[in-house]
């Protein structure tokens, strides 16, 4: 009895501990400017890592090579020199042109989405140096509803070619999306023409484009320009396909090969020219974009 009126007393106290007040909204982009003291587990060997470590070890897993998903701020910054760069196009928002609805208005996700991430959209795009070489890179956020491609991230990733045709200045791309955005439909699928067209008159300008494929890209982003590389590489470990595997085992009615959509897998099967760890990613993109030169 003692002891039940003392718990009641403790958590009338404790009221003040609690998170009472709703609506406390913190973006990601402001969580991650207080890096001092924050751990994370490893999702593969689920051993802790501090987030300095992580920085330090270009956001891999030390104990077990582990590649952590990161989004564009952090590519940024592991692959631009001194992690300067100047962005390219980062006001291009996009409409509703089919005024689409789900669980919420596509409009308001979309806001939702800014808000919760500071991103506009599921892609970034940047131009700067790698080892002193030029080089515009464009980069998928999958935070960004599921790095799903819509009219802004084909859009962007036109316009950076185009940039890159007219300052002759190599092209990366770095996939990392779940596929088309399904509240643009078919807005959304024509993004895959358009960027393979784009890619058509950048290869016909000679100017390099390398892919990097990360983890995951699948669905439309597969489909086209992760594909198109001059060099297509891509991380370890990182799920690449088109359909999922559910999709493809009820389709056929077969069990699928070990390491099916795998990096790996797909290299064997002749889809990728290399795998390469993100810690020695930087030196061999700068030998890549050397030797194309010559
Ligand atoms: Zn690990």
């Amino acid at each position: 009895m003692f002891l039940c009126t003392q718990l009641k007393e403790l958590d009338t106290d404790m009221a003040w501990f609690k998170r009472e007040l709703k609506g406390i909204i913190t973006t990601t982009e402001e969580k991650k400017e207080a890096p001092d003291g924050i751990w994370n587990k490893c999702p593969n060997c689920k051993k802790p890592l501090h987030y300095s470590e992580q920085v330090e070890n270009q956001y891999v897993c030390h104990y077990c090579g582990f590649h952590l998903r990161i989004g564009s701020k952090e590519y940024f910054s592991v692959l631009f020199d001194n992690n300067e760069f100047t962005e390219l196009f980062p006001a291009l928002t996009s409409g509703d042109p089919l005024h689409f609805e789900d669980t919420k208005k596509y409009t308001d996700r979309l806001k939702e989405t800014q808000k919760k991430t500071g991103l506009s959209d599921a892609i970034r795009a940047g131009v700067g140096k790698i080892d002193g070489q030029d080089i515009v890179i464009a980069c998928m956020d999958f935070n960004f509803i599921g790095g799903s491609m819509g009219s802004v991230v084909g859009e962007k990733i036109a316009r950076s070619i185009d940039y890159s045709i007219e300052h002759k200045v190599p092209f990366l791309m770095i996939s990392k999306s779940g596929g088309a955005r399904m509240m643009e439909a078919a807005f959304s699928l024509m993004q895959m023409a358009k960027t393979s067209a784009k890619l058509a008159l950048l290869a016909q300008a000679k100017v390099p484009y390398i892919s990097l494929l990360t983890d995951p890209t699948t669905g439309g982003v597969t489909a086209s320009y992760a594909m198109l590389g001059d060099i297509n590489i891509a991380e370890p470990g990182a799920l690449i396909g088109f359909a999922g595997p559910r999709v493809i085992k009820e389709t056929i009615k077969k069990d699928l090969p070990k390491g099916f959509q795998t990096a790996e897998f797909v290299q064997e099967h002749g889809f990728l020219d290399f795998i390469v760890d993100r810690r020695e990613m930087k030196e061999k993109l700068a030998s890549f974009i050397k030797m194309m030169a010559n």
